[in-house]
């Protein structure tokens, strides 16, 4: 972690501020080292660049598991899909790159980091990128080179920060939390009056061969295998989509007539919005399908109702690829 990064962390449990020991240092960076709270005297580590405020145990299994997994995951990563800058502005639309500019800014559920690197690009002032998994690892190899990039391992409902982000985003994550309402209060609960809020989610609307059929897939099943061996089976599905996509959604629409035909055909907006990426890209998009334990699809309704909750009673509420809500807000 960098230096910066310090002024923006508080106790999760008390928001006392938190006292940093280090004894490893690379460069910029704070490589191991510790967190204390004075006032309720817990004390947090910070392993191998990031400061961890899940429970020790977690680390510690994590830390066994990060030589074995992450491998491939780094790989994984290097392949920078050109897609991604647009597709990330088309899930936080309205909001366009300049917005960004000098801005504290909250990624909540930054993954491996993707997102979490192009807020740091737009010209964050910062951007912190949150995580409970172990893609932190991942995301924090993504980002320590850019100074105003940093990554935090925690927990979205229990945040170790005041109220101090001038906008906060959670693409594509707040559907996976057991409970998806209670993650976007928290999120909007550290920015400050008069900062923004943007949030991707799934829709149910026009996913119901999704809940009807996919879900219970992955429920009993993909969710609960070796992801080694998921990996390898989704490529079949995969197949299937991505020989669907270069070979009639794609060329089908980009042309006029083309386009008038494909509207006819199944999920065409979705499946027209990803047929640019590569395998690779597209893979992994059934593959986090599939791996999920949990996964809500929720109505335009309920999420207008989370905003609502916020005290955002105007958020700009748009359909996304026919399949899934974008929303925009002020706090007030
Ligand atoms: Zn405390």
């Amino acid at each position: 972690m960098k230096e910066t990064l310090k002024k923006y962390l508080v106790c999760p449990n008390c928001a006392a501020s938190l006292e940093f020991s280090d004894t490893e240092r690379e460069g910029a960076e704070i490589i191991t080292g510790s967190m204390h709270c004075a006032a309720c005297r817990k004390t947090w580590p910070i392993v191998r660049g990031v400061p961890r405020f899940a429970p020790m145990a977690e680390v510690e299994k994590d830390k066994a598991a990060t030589a074995a997994n992450f491998g491939w995951q780094w790989q994984h990563f290097t392949q920078i899909d050109e897609g991604y800058e647009n597709q990330f502005l088309g899930w936080i639309a309205p909001v366009e790159r300049e917005f960004f500019k000098d801005k504290v800014v909250l990624d909540g559920g930054c993954g491996k980091g993707r997102h979490t690197q192009l807020a740091a690009k737009f010209g964050a002032r910062d951007v912190i990128g949150i995580d409970l998994s172990d893609a932190v690892e991942t995301a924090f190899a993504a980002t320590r080179n850019l100074p105003n990039a940093h990554i935090v391992q925690t927990d979205i409902f229990n945040l170790p920060f005041a109220r101090v982000f001038d906008y906060a985003f959670s693409v594509g994550v707040l559907h996976h939390l057991p409970d998806p309402r209670g993650g976007f209060k928290s999120l909007g609960s550290k920015v400050k009056s008069g900062g923004h809020i943007s949030a991707w989610i799934y829709g149910a609307e026009n996913n119901e061969w999704i809940t009807s059929f996919v879900n219970p897939v992955r429920e009993h099943l993909t969710s609960r295998i070796n992801p080694g061996l998921l990996l390898q089976l989704s490529k079949i599905p995969a197949a299937m989509m991505f020989v669907a996509t270069k070979t009639v959604y794609g060329p089908l629409n980009r042309s006029a007539g083309g386009a008038s035909i494909a509207r006819h055909l199944f999920y065409n907006d979705y499946l027209k919005s990803i047929a640019g990426f590569g395998w690779r890209e597209q893979h992994t998009i059934v593959f986090d399908h599939l791996v999920a334990p949990t996964a809500f699809y929720i109505s335009r309704e309920e999420f207008a109702d989370w905003w609502r909750e916020i005290g955002v009673e105007d958020a700009d509420i748009n359909w996304h690829n026919r399949n899934s809500w974008r929303g925009f807000g002020q706090i007030p």
